[in-house]
């Protein structure tokens, strides 16, 4: 008999799970949507999103999920035609550049491959190139979530600005934002693009633009956009409603400010990103005593991986029989490999992600390694013993 009879755990990198407090916030019959607490409440989220970005500029909320915000933030600076210069370090990347081609921008990618981070010289070469400024903006991830990438923001701004080049620079933090640092105005990005259901730990259903006053000088010629996805009313409303461009989220909005009190003034931002370091490490260890006949990163330096989700590759098919057996025999759901053999990736089960994003404390964090060890033992995959030891240990020396 499976040994699954307990609370479910969820270790894929998004959703991510939604904490009792966010759920029980939620669970209220619809409030008055035009005066009252709610709405009283629902406005403290705009300063605080700003804190959370880290950022004294524009933020809004689109009823979508993160490909809304995507295409937001694509449709209120560009005009059909424009060119855009789009990094690629994982699916992501291509992601959001293959949503662009479909509105008919002029779309170049920067490959970086599957398993590297975008090279900050690669990019100042080719801005270097364009000396009649064609490129509108640099387009990239923080974290890819499907290589777990995690590319230099800073590092990539710097060869932006060392190139002289006036590209704007925009950001998807769709899984990092919350759980790595990112600094919006002190590392000049200009559009930074993100969503509810990762670090923020509310379902999937609210996306986040956020943009300087710079990309709102694009919006000015920009005539892709159309009513719903513009985001001046929602940036500049006369009533509340305008900053939904219709019925307010009313259920997401609850949970979101229980997930912000929660991060923001409990928590406090700078403590969860160093919670996210530790249980990224504390994976990463167990994966180097497991040894890579068992399961290796996709990213070989750990100055380049993601603290909110870590792609692992195994020998043939054991990723998929590991996530398998963690599943029907363990409660514990661990993400898909999100390949695709045309990026030049691994086959998708050779490939798992582990989501160790938003809600979490040590038992959580433990427990995903803890039955991954067993799953390793039960499928008789070869693996080196001493891998919770090691993570107990890197837990144990967090900076309480
Ligand atoms: C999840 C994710 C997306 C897509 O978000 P959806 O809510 O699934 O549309 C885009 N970019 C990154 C980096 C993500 O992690």
């Amino acid at each position: 008999m499976a040994l699954n009879f307990g609370r479910l755990q969820l270790s894929i990198p998004g959703p991510s799970i939604i904490p009792d407090r966010v759920l029980a916030a939620m669970h209220r019959p619809s409030p008055n949507i035009y005066e009252g607490e709610m709405v009283e409440s629902a406005k403290t989220i705009f300063p605080d999103l700003q804190k959370l970005a880290r950022t004294k500029g524009h933020g809004v909320i689109y009823i979508s999920n993160g490909h809304g915000a995507w295409e937001a933030a694509l449709a209120n600076c560009f005009s059909k035609g424009d060119k855009i210069l789009v990094l690629g370090t994982g699916i992501f990347g291509h992601g959001w550049a293959n949503l662009a081609r479909s509105m008919g921008l002029d779309v170049e990618v920067l490959d970086f491959g599957p398993a590297s981070a975008a090279d900050p010289q690669v990019l100042a070469g080719r801005l270097k190139q364009d000396s009649s400024f064609d490129i509108q903006a640099v387009l990239t991830v923080q974290t890819d979530t499907g290589s777990s990438v995690q590319n230099d923001i800073p590092a990539l701004r710097k060869a932006i600005d060392a190139s002289d080049h006036p590209a704007l620079f925009m950001v998807d933090c769709i899984a990092s934002l919350g759980c790595e640092r990112f600094e919006m105005d002190k590392w000049g990005v200009d559009v930074m693009v993100s969503g509810s259901q990762k670090g923020l730990m509310v379902p999937a259903g609210l996306g986040f633009v956020f943009f300087t006053d710079r990309a709102a000088l694009a919006r000015k010629s920009a005539n892709l956009v159309s009513q719903y996805w513009d985001w001046q009313p929602r940036a500049h409303p006369k009533r509340f409603y305008e900053r939904f461009g219709g019925t307010p989220p009313t259920h997401h909005l609850l949970g979101l400010r229980e997930s912000l009190d929660m991060l923001l003034y409990e928590e406090g931002l700078e403590n969860a990103w160093a919670r996210h370091d530790t249980f990224a490490r504390a994976l990463w260890t167990a994966v180097d005593v497991w040894g890579p006949e068992a399961l290796r990163p996709n990213i070989v330096n750990p100055a380049e991986r993601s603290r909110a989700v870590t792609t692992l590759i195994s020998e043939a098919d054991n990723a998929a029989r590991l996530r398998a057996w963690c599943e029907e025999k363990g409660g514990l759901t661990l993400g898909i490999g999100l390949g695709t053999e045309e990026y030049g990736w691994p086959p998708a089960d050779a490939m798992l992600r582990v989501g160790h994003m938003g809600h979490l404390n040590i038992p959580m964090m433990m427990g995903t390694i803890g039955t991954m060890d067993a799953g390793l033992k039960a499928l008789g995959i070869p693996h080196g013993s001493g891998a919770i030891e090691a993570a107990a240990k890197v837990i144990s020396e967090h900076d309480f």
